[in-house]
C-alpha cells in the first residue's frame, strides 16, 4: 500500500494524515470543509514544528511529510487512486454510510475501505458497499502521533487477508495494533465508557467530589488523567452517545448514561470543548478548576 486517502481533516483525520506521510506515504486529504483543511495543515506543521524541537526528527523530515500530503475538496478525486481510505469524518451515521457509498463507487475495486469510528458498527458500514470483506475498522486514538495503540476491528465479512495487511501497515506506522471483533464499543470504548459513567455515578450520588474522585483513580489505580477529567477532554456529547451506543446494541441497563451526564449535555457543559464540563477551562491556559456546579 502507497496511496492512502484521510476522509475528514479534523482531530483524528489530520493526526492520521501525519503519521501515514510522516512513514513516506502518499496522502491524500479530503474534508467538505475549506477551513477544516487548512487548519489541519497547520496543526500538523505546528505538531511537526515540535518534533523537530524535541530532536525526533530532522528539518527535512518535516519538509517531506508536508510535501507527501494534499488536499481535496472532493471525495471521488481524493480516492481515485487510493490503495486505503481511511474515514475520519463525524461520528455520524447516516453520513458515514453516505460517504462509504460514495466511496465503495469512487475508489478502485481492491481499495480497503477503513473507518475511525469510535463506535458505529463496522457490519453495518461494510452492508452498503459491495465489498464488506474489504471493510475494517481502523481506530486510532488521540492524539494520533502520540498514542501507540491501533484497535483493528473486524467487521462480521471482513477477510484474514484485509486483517493481516491491516495490523501489518500500522506497524509500520510505528504503532501497536491490537484485532478485535466487531461488537458495541469494540474493546477501547466498551472497557472505558462504563468506568467513566460510574465516576459519574459515584459524584452523582455524593460519594465524593469531582477531585477526590479523579484524585482516587490518578493515585490508586496509576492512570495519567482521571475520569472526570478526560470525560472532559473527550467530549460529554461523544461519552454519552458511546454509553448509548452500548445500551441500545446490548439491551442491558448496565450501560444506561448516568442522568447527570444526560443533564450537562442538554445544558450544552460538553467539557473542554465548550469551556466547562467537570472542571472549569481558563481560556488561553492549562489550568482548570471545579466547574461552579461542583464545587462545595
Ligand atoms: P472532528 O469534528 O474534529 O472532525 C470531523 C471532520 O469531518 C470535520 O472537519 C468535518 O468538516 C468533516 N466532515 C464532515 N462531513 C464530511 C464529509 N461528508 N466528507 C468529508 N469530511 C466531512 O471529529 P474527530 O474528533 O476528528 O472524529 C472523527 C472520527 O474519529 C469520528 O468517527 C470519531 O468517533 C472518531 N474518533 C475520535 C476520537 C477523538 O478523541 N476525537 C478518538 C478516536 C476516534
Amino acid at each position: 500500500m502507497k496511496y492512502i486517502t484521510v476522509i475528514g481533516a479534523g482531530t483524528m483525520g489530520n493526526g492520521i494524515a501525519h503519521v501515514f506521510a510522516m512513514k513516506g506515504f502518499q496522502v491524500n486529504l479530503m474534508d467538505v470543509s475549506e477551513k477544516a483543511l487548512e487548519k489541519a495543515l497547520a496543526t500538523i506543521s505546528k505538531n511537526l514544528d515540535r518534533m523537530v524541537a524535541k530532536g525526533k526528527i530532522a528539518e527535512a523530515d518535516k519538509d517531506s511529510t508536508l510535501q507527501n500530503i494534499a488536499t481535496f475538496s472532493k471525495l471521488e478525486e481524493a480516492v481515485k487512486n487510493a490503495d486505503l481510505v481511511v474515514e475520519a469524518a463525524t461520528e455520524n451515521t447516516e453520513l458515514k454510510l453516505d460517504i462509504f457509498r460514495q466511496m465503495d463507487a469512487a475508489a478502485p475495486a481492491g481499495a480497503v475501505l477503513a473507518t475511525n469510528t469510535s463506535s458505529i458498527s463496522i457490519t453495518r458500514i461494510a452492508a452498503v458497499t459491495n465489498r464488506p470483506e474489504k471493510v475494517i475498522g481502523m481506530h486510532f486514538m488521540n492524539p494520533v502521533p502520540v498514542m501507540k495503540l491501533v484497535e483493528v476491528i473486524r467487521g462480521y465479512a471482513t477477510t484474514d487477508a484485509v486483517t493481516a495487511a491491516i495490523m501489518e501497515l500500522s506497524r509500520k506506522l510505528d504503532k501497536v495494533p491490537v484485532e478485535v471483533n466487531d461488537y458495541p464499543g469494540f474493546v477501547a470504548n466498551r472497557i472505558l465508557m462504563p468506568m467513566i459513567n460510574e465516576a459519574i455515578y459515584t459524584l452523582y450520588e455524593g460519594v465524593a467530589g469531582v477531585e477526590e474522585i479523579d484524585t482516587v483513580m490518578k493515585l490508586g489505580m496509576a492512570h495519567p488523567m482521571g475520569p472526570l477529567q478526560l470525560a472532559d477532554f473527550i467530549g460529554l456529547d461523544v461519552c454519552l452517545a458511546i454509553l448509548n451506543v452500548l445500551h441500545d446494541g446490548f439491551g442491558n441497563p448496565k450501560y444506561a448514561p448516568c442522568p447527570l451526564l444526560v443533564n450537562m449535555v442538554t445544558a450544552g457543559r460538553l467539557g473542554v470543548k465548550s469551556g466547562e464540563g467537570f472542571y472549569k477551562y481558563i481560556p488561553g491556559t492549562r489550568d482548570k478548576e471545579v466547574a461552579p456546579n461542583f464545587r462545595k
